[in-house]
């Protein structure tokens, strides 16, 4: 019997449901060339679900994502919502209550460069002659964002903003062993970034990631204060594997991954929980860029973000790693052949222009 998992899947708005039509094409190849099966059914989300609905995340959308090992997610948002109340925004309404109704504590986002597309990277070329492959894990449910307590006061006649910034260990511990897993799966060097010369926390932090190190020997071990990992990572990008970092910096740092790889349409990420049946993590798995309204309807959008979040969902909650790999070498091959959506295409010699579907195809032909 082949093995079978089910899936929900949440196309959302804008760009969303165009490029998950071929993140399922892909889905629905791996899984014959793989020999197992998905079941897969799709919800409503965002702004989509409030024209239908009236909220942006349905009780029905619960449900299903509830009995689910993982959530393909597209993106949501878009002018027409705007206005709305903040929470029945497509985003504040439906991402942020299925993080916390699914407690993902883990926030995966590689940051990749690939050797075709250096020139996309606003990072000097000859820092980067191969591009690089480096895998943020930031820790999502905890630190300084959630902290208590928390607020505007009057002291002394003036007003006073508080914020804490809380770890308890189990935290810290949950986050690490998922970075050095993580590691162990990749080139396992793991760099832990923390300002231990300052916080109190960031000592807790450095000492757990030291202790948590022991199960894991031919994992390498660094640490870099916040501050200097900023700077390292533009100065050199390819020498870095997996970062871990709390929930502040993460959130800066996963963002600078992400503007020297290049293209946001080319980038996935993860959100991930408890470990689930198939001794997986049960995840939210979405492409790192929004719906883009600007060229949503257009058959313009880069699928490869989308279907990259496939494959990141197919490793981390399925643990369907070969799957995964096949997907990733595809998007590689059909980068590599020259195939180029126009976020970024340069006009250089050999590439060839294509659409959604076009690129879809491409990435189809290579797996
Ligand atoms: P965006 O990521 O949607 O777009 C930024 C730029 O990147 C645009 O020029 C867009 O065309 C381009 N881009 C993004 N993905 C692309 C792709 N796959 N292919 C080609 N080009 C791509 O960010 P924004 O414009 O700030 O936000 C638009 C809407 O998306 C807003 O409503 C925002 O709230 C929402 N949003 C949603 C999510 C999410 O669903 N997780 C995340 C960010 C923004």
């Amino acid at each position: 019997m082949p093995q079978s998992h089910r899936i929900a899947v949440l196309p959302g708005d804008g760009i969303g449901p165009e490029v998950m039509v071929e993140a399922l094409k892909v889905l629905n190849a791996v899984t014959k060339s793989h020999n197992f099966t998905v079941e897969h059914e799709t919800y409503l989300v965002g702004g989509a679900a409030i024209d239908a609905t009236g909220g942006p995340l349905p009780e029905d959308t619960v449900k299903g994502c509830e009995a689910a090992e993982a959530i393909l997610f597209g993106s949501v948002g878009g002018p027409k919502w705007e206005n709305l109340p903040p929470n029945i925004q497509p985003e504040r309404g439906a991402l942020l209550p299925i993080r916390k109704h699914f407690g993902l504590y883990a926030n995966l986002r590689p940051g990749v460069c690939h050797p075709a597309l250096t020139h996309a990277s606003p990072v000097k070329n000859e820092l980067i002659p191969n591009g690089f492959n480096v895998l943020c894990v930031r820790e999502l449910t905890g630190g300084i964002y959630f902290g208590q307590p928390k607020g505007i006061e009057e002291r002394n006649g003036e007003p006073v903003a508080i914020d804490t910034m809380v770890y308890a260990k189990s935290e810290i511990v949950r986050i690490a062993k998922v970075a050095f897993e993580a590691a162990m799966g990749r080139d396992k060097r793991l760099c832990s970034i923390d300002k231990a010369n300052v916080l109190s926390n960031s000592v807790l932090w450095r000492e757990t990631v030291e202790e948590v190190a022991k199960d894991y020997p031919e994992v390498k071990l660094s640490h870099l204060y916040v501050d200097n990992a900023a700077m390292q990572i533009i100065r050199r990008a390819p020498d870095f594997d997996v970062l871990v970092t709390g929930n502040l910096f993460g959130d800066i740092i996963s963002d600078e991954m992400a503007m020297i790889s290049g293209s946001l349409g080319m980038l996935p990420s993860a959100s991930l929980g408890k470990t689930t049946e198939s001794g997986g993590n049960f995840g939210l798995f979405e492409p790192s860029g929004g719906s883009a309204p600007d060229i949503a309807g257009q058959g313009i959008a880069n699928p490869i973000a989308q279907i990259l979040s496939l494959a990141m969902l197919l490793r981390y909650s399925l643990g369907q790693a070969a799957a995964a790999d096949s997907i990733d070498q595809a998007v590689e091959k059909a980068i590599g052949a020259g195939f180029r959506t126009g976020d970024i295409f340069t006009g250089a010699e050999g590439e060839i222009k294509v659409g959604t579907t076009g690129m879809g195809r491409a990435i189809l032909e290579n797996l």
